[in-house]
């Protein structure tokens, strides 16, 4: 017997028919003898029509009531659930987050857990109950209802299955696992059988949407086996993301990332003195304003460099301000600013072993006469930024000279 904590997204909730083939799948899997614990997302769209309908009465709601809003959307799957559940003759009982004791800080709309008192899923998981929890919430120590930011019922999941000590953590989602590229850029894409949980950090925070980057963080502190899989064919296999010693497979390249979300900022004929990137950039992070890769040029004459970074693109037109601004403090020659560029990702613990896989990308993009505008790189991933109109042919090229279409 095996204890397995299942997350269904929003998608895999979206009407009564696919409730009640969630139900379904739950069953046989109690069925089987395993103890089950399940947490779910709100039906599809839900947590975007709540948020519609504040932003109707207020501009900036108090995000207190906000997550008071929001945690109903989970309120109503875990009861229709646990209603699919009873209609097939399989004992359920639902909990919202605060009545499982999931007990988080007092940050609205972006809560972390801090712990969770497992005692009332433990008995009744020993009542041979499903015990179906709402993901996405939880509560601070002063009862308040908090959320744990978009996508956080994955986060859930994880931390109960941490809790429990589940033997696995089952996402159930619309795509059948992680894949070595974005199938619609690039049709040959495959799905990766295993992958370490660095490397899908790596590949979420590049962009990759498939889990919220705060699951993947929590799986890897408390190693918890995660499996991503489609809730929507029979049988799946879908990817595990465990760790580094679990991996079968020895790629060199588990994937390629990217992100349309770029955008470039570049402050051109700064002097090249002490002091110049903190002047450049205090203003941006005093904002806020997440920067992402940073391209200092060497001296080139009479003392002047140039200093360029890449920001979200909601973030284009305020970083151009506040470096309209640093320019004249500074005395630089120019701001230079360019919204269509996309980060292009190749991750793989492999490359901690492998010389000449910089070089390799490298090569590639310069014989499809690609431009590297920027390049980041970090022990297991090497970025680079490029125009957009490149996406596709660099995606895929890279994915064919990697041979990633490859078991
Ligand atoms: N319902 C929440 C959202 O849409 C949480 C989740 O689905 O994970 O972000
Ligand atoms: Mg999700």
């Amino acid at each position: 017997m095996a204890l397995i904590v299942q997350k269904f997204g929003g998608t895999s909730v979206a009407s009564v028919e696919r409730i009640q083939a969630v139900a379904k799948k739950i069953k046989s899997f109690k069925d089987d003898g395993n103890q089950v614990v399940v947490s779910v997302s709100a039906m599809s769209g839900e947590t975007n029509r709540l948020t519609a309908l504040a932003q109707e009465i207020q501009k900036n709601p108090s995000s207190r009531e906000m997550d008071m809003l929001l945690t109903t959307g989970e309120q109503v799957t875990i009861s229709l659930l646990s209603m699919a559940l009873h209609e097939i003759g399989c004992d359920a009982i639902s909990y919202t987050g605060s009545q499982v004791s999931i007990t988080t800080d007092s940050v609205h709309g972006k809560a972390r857990i801090k712990s969770i008192d497992s005692s009332v899923i433990v008995e009744s998981l020993e009542q041979d109950k499903v015990v179906v929890i709402a993901g996405f919430q939880g509560a601070d120590e002063e009862g308040h209802i908090t959320t744990l930011g978009r996508g956080g019922s994955d986060t859930t999941a994880v931390a109960l299955s941490a809790a429990l000590e589940a033997d696995e953590c089952q996402i159930y989602t619309d795509v059948d696992g992680v894949y070595t590229a974005d199938p619609r850029i690039e049709p040959r894409a495959r799905r990766i059988q295993s992958i370490s949980y660095e490397e899908m950090l790596e590949m979420a925070s590049l962009g990759s949407k498939v889990l919220q980057i705060r699951s993947v963080e929590f799986a890897s502190k408390y190693n918890v086996s995660l499996r991503v899989l489609s809730s929507m064919v029979e049988n799946p296999i879908g990817t595990l993301i465990t760790s580094e010693d679990k991996i079968m497979e020895e790629a060199v390249i588990s994937g390629i990332a990217h992100n349309k979300d770029e955008a470039k900022v570049s402050l051109i004929g700064v002097p090249d003195i002490p002091g110049v990137a903190y002047k450049i950039l205090k203003p941006i992070s005093k904002k806020n304003i997440e920067v992402d890769m940073i391209v200092q040029s060497v001296s080139a004459r009479e003392g002047l460099t140039n200093f360029a970074f890449t920001v979200h693109r909601s973030d284009f037109k305020k970083s151009i301000s506040i470096l309209e601004k640093v320019r004249e403090d500074l005395g630089a020659i120019s701001v230079q600013s360019d919204d269509s560029i996309v980060k292009v990702s190749l991750v793989g613990i492999g490359m901690r072993s492998h010389a000449g896989i910089a070089t390799k990308m490298f090569e590639v993009l310069h014989k499809n006469d690609i431009n590297i505008q920027m390049i980041s790189t970090s022990e297991i991933k090497i970025s680079v930024a490029i125009d957009e109109q490149f996406l596709e042919l660099a995606v895929q090229s890279l994915h064919a000279a990697f041979e990633l279409e490859k078991e």
